[in-house]
């Protein structure tokens, strides 16, 4: 079953061969309206799990409360937060969303799987990681034996920008109080940060790819692993990283085993 799963990323069972010596790992990965050619399967080197590196996040300032109605967000339900992030108006986005997407999935889910900010489609069905990025988020959470249902999808932020253009540092800024409240209401025993904006803004530091795969880092002071991989639409333009993916994945799967064991 899971070889189907990984079919659909685009993988296919591991082989052994060398790795080639110029990686291509480290473009910018944030997710652009491209014309996407169909996903050839690639071989994947899957090397053997290694223990996660536990290192510390360097301090950024992220919980900068733009609102009155914000400073009590960490007293709310899952219901009076949506509402919340309905209404909100803290950053310019409000003016041009069709809908924000608070993030949709199961509210006691093991797994956050956090993107960078809705999309076209998104922005029209206030729902996250549709279309064909959607597809191939879909494809890995399904490679490690889960259901999207299962999961909890949501975005680093919650409104559309205009011509989905990259999130600014200060909407990331003041939407971060919703993701906050989302993952302490839910205590995902794992967050998957995919794409570099995500990982920036759980990890809070601005490295490159490269140097954010691989590690475990907690959440703030919540305990909570975050594990980053790249962005799908970065995969779809990119599917040769599609092997790195499935490795950052298997760190995830091993992270969740630990916390469960
Ligand atoms: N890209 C994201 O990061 N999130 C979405 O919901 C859609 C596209």
């Amino acid at each position: 079953m899971r070889d189907q799963y990984l079919q659909a990323m685009g993988i296919t069972r591991w082989v052994k061969r060398e790795l080639d010596p110029v990686s291509v790992d480290d473009v910018e990965e944030i997710e652009k309206p491209v014309a996407v050619e169909s996903v050839a399967p690639e071989v994947a080197v899957i090397p053997e799990p290694t223990a996660p590196v536990i290192t510390e996040p360097k301090e950024i300032e992220l919980t900068v409360v733009q609102n009155e109605e914000s400073h009590a967000l960490d007293e709310l339900d899952w219901p009076s937060l949506e509402k919340q992030v309905t209404s909100c108006v803290a950053c310019d986005l409000h003016a041009t969303r069709t809908n924000t997407v608070f993030g949709e999935g199961v509210q006691q889910a093991d797994w956050l799987i956090v993107g960078d900010a809705p999309g076209t489609e998104e922005d029209i069905h206030g729902k996250p990681f549709l279309g064909q990025g959607g597809q191939l988020l879909t494809a890995m959470i399904e490679a490690m034996g889960l259901k999207r249902e299962n999961v909890f999808i949501t975005n680093s932020l919650k409104c559309r920008p205009p011509e989905s253009r990259d999130p600014l540092e200060s909407e990331i800024i003041a939407c971060h109080v919703f993701l906050k409240q989302q993952i302490k209401l839910l205590k995902p025993k794992v967050i998957l940060a995919v794409g570099r904006v995500a990982a920036h803004n759980l990890l809070g530091i601005n490295e490159p790819m490269k140097a954010m795969r691989g590690h475990t880092v907690t959440y703030k002071d919540t305990g909570i692993p975050v594990i980053v991989t790249y962005h799908p639409a970065y995969l779809l333009r990119a599917p040769s990283n599609k092997g790195k993916a499935w490795q950052d994945l298997q760190l995830a799967m091993k992270v969740v085993a630990e916390v469960t064991e």
